[in-house]
């Protein structure tokens, strides 16, 4: 089956073509790492998680670019005001993004390249577009990209250059054009700074994004990826840059994750709705959070509150619960003849995720499996339980959400719970009762469902 990719370029639903199939290449852009990562970043990073999981879950072999920028005016201020160096705040959060990120669950990607590690290979790039004229100098400033010398310019976000002219923030008043943007800039004091052609300074931040996927990746990738907010400029820049140097297409797929709102409002600090990942896995699980993300489609906004965090730990507890069901059901001592045609389901999965990554069809069926499942439960056959445990290892490859590893229920305590859902068959209630005392001494807690029962450590 195939996979289809909304490609925010062409503005259409595309069949997803690797340029060297079954290699895969994707860069996202990752986090300025001056603070610590809020649930915005947390939203991208599991939208992408998802993506580079499936794309590894369809036999695709990826290399997966995600960026720390470690250089940038925000790191510079943060540092200069806790006397410390650029370089010192930058280790300190990326150890910090990467607790966090695993607490997330994610894939770890091939490269987590960060900007200063790369200073020659943006100044090669630099010097290139600076040869081939698309760039300016700005006396005691520094080196710019010319965006009238590039005629695509604008393409993604899809304005011309008459209308971002009109919402441009003209911040530097001798740039040519409004949208012209900063390759090089040079040295102001306090600031760290590097040797280059122009001068002693730094690179603008867009440079790193084009310099670090033509190092690891190529000169054309199959797909970028990042937050809606970074559509314009850093985008339109990334390609105009990309594009004037190689007189090649830079990304063939351009792929962006909705934003985060609290309460249907924007986050931010100043509104005083603005959480840290850590805030929230101080309170809940981190893998709820992770569904709660996952489980609204990547290009949606998420209205995060604190109902939606509860419904998705709902949601995953009724998964979790299943396959652990699934589990001990292994060593049970009472089977039947049922199967549930597992393929089927393998199909419907995949043909959801195929289009676009719909998650909420995706779910679908595995709720809808877990419901035959509680259905036919003590009716299944060894193979079909074997088959169903299988099914939920295999798509938790992509969906990263499930604990593998419970305690496994001692099988006394599963014939307990089994005696027990014969006598409620047989309306044996007072049975029933004794039998669910006796599993709770043992330290267990047993549930009725429709046709079953699950067990739960107390
Ligand atoms: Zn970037
Ligand atoms: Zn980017």
């Amino acid at each position: 089956m195939a996979l289809k990719l909304y490609n925010d370029l062409t503005r259409k639903l595309q069949l997803f073509k690797p340029l060297n199939s079954p290699h895969v290449t994707i860069y996202v852009c990752g986090p300025t790492i001056y603070d610590y990562a809020h649930l915005g970043h947390g939203r991208s990073l599991v939208a992408f998680d998802l993506l580079h999981r499936y794309l590894q879950y369809k036999s695709f072999q990826v290399n997966y670019v995600f960026n720390y920028t470690d250089i940038e005016d925000k790191m510079i201020n943060r540092a200069n005001k806790e006397h410390i160096t650029v370089k010192q705040l930058a280790d300190r959060f990326t150890q910090i993004y990467h607790e966090d990120y695993q607490k997330l669950n994610y894939l770890p990607p091939t490269h987590n390249p960060k900007a200063t590690g790369h200073i020659p290979e943006m100044i090669n790039l630099i010097k290139t577009l600076e040869k081939k004229g698309f760039t300016y100098l700005i006396e005691n400033d520094g080196l710019y990209f010319n965006v009238k010398k590039f005629k695509k310019y604008g393409q993604l976000s899809q304005q011309d250059l008459h209308e971002l002219k009109a919402g441009a923030r003209v911040d530097i008043k001798d740039k040519h054009s409004p949208n012209d943007f900063v390759l090089w800039k040079l040295e102001k004091p306090n600031e760290p700074s590097w040797q280059s052609p122009w001068g002693q300074g730094r690179p603008g931040w867009h440079i790193e994004c084009s310099a670090m996927s033509m190092k690891y990746l190529g000169k054309t990738i199959d797909i970028h990826g990042g937050g809606q907010d970074l559509i314009f400029p850093h985008h339109e820049d990334e390609i105009a840059q990309s594009e004037a140097a190689n007189g090649k297409l830079f990304a063939k797929y351009w792929l962006h994750n909705g934003f985060v709102t609290i309460n249907g409002e924007k986050m931010s600090k100043s509104l005083n709705n603005f959480y840290t990942l850590r805030d929230i896995f101080k309170e809940y699980d981190p893998l709820a959070v992770r569904y709660l993300f996952l489980s609204t489609h990547y290009r949606m906004p998420i209205n995060f509150t604190l109902n939606s965090l509860q419904s998705a730990a709902k949601s995953l507890d009724k998964i979790q619960n299943a396959y652990f069901s699934i589990l001990n059901q292994k060593s049970s001592v009472k089977f039947g003849k049922k199967t549930l045609p597992l393929k089927r389901y393998y199909k419907q999965l995949e043909k959801a995720l195929d289009d676009d990554l719909n998650i909420s069809s995706a779910l679908a069926v595995v709720f809808g499996l877990i419901n035959q499942y509680y259905k036919y439960q003590s009716k299944l056959s060894p193979e079909s339980v074997l088959q169903l445990e299988k099914f939920f290892q295999d798509t938790d490859k992509i969906f990263g959400i499930l604990k593998h590893s419970r305690e496994i229920i001692p099988i006394e305590i599963v014939q307990l719970a089994e005696v027990r859902l014969e006598s409620r068959k047989n309306k044996q209630w007072s049975e029933s009762d004794q039998l669910r005392d006796k599993i709770k001494s043992l330290g267990y807690e047993i549930a009725d469902t429709k046709e079953g029962y699950e067990l739960k450590k107390l």
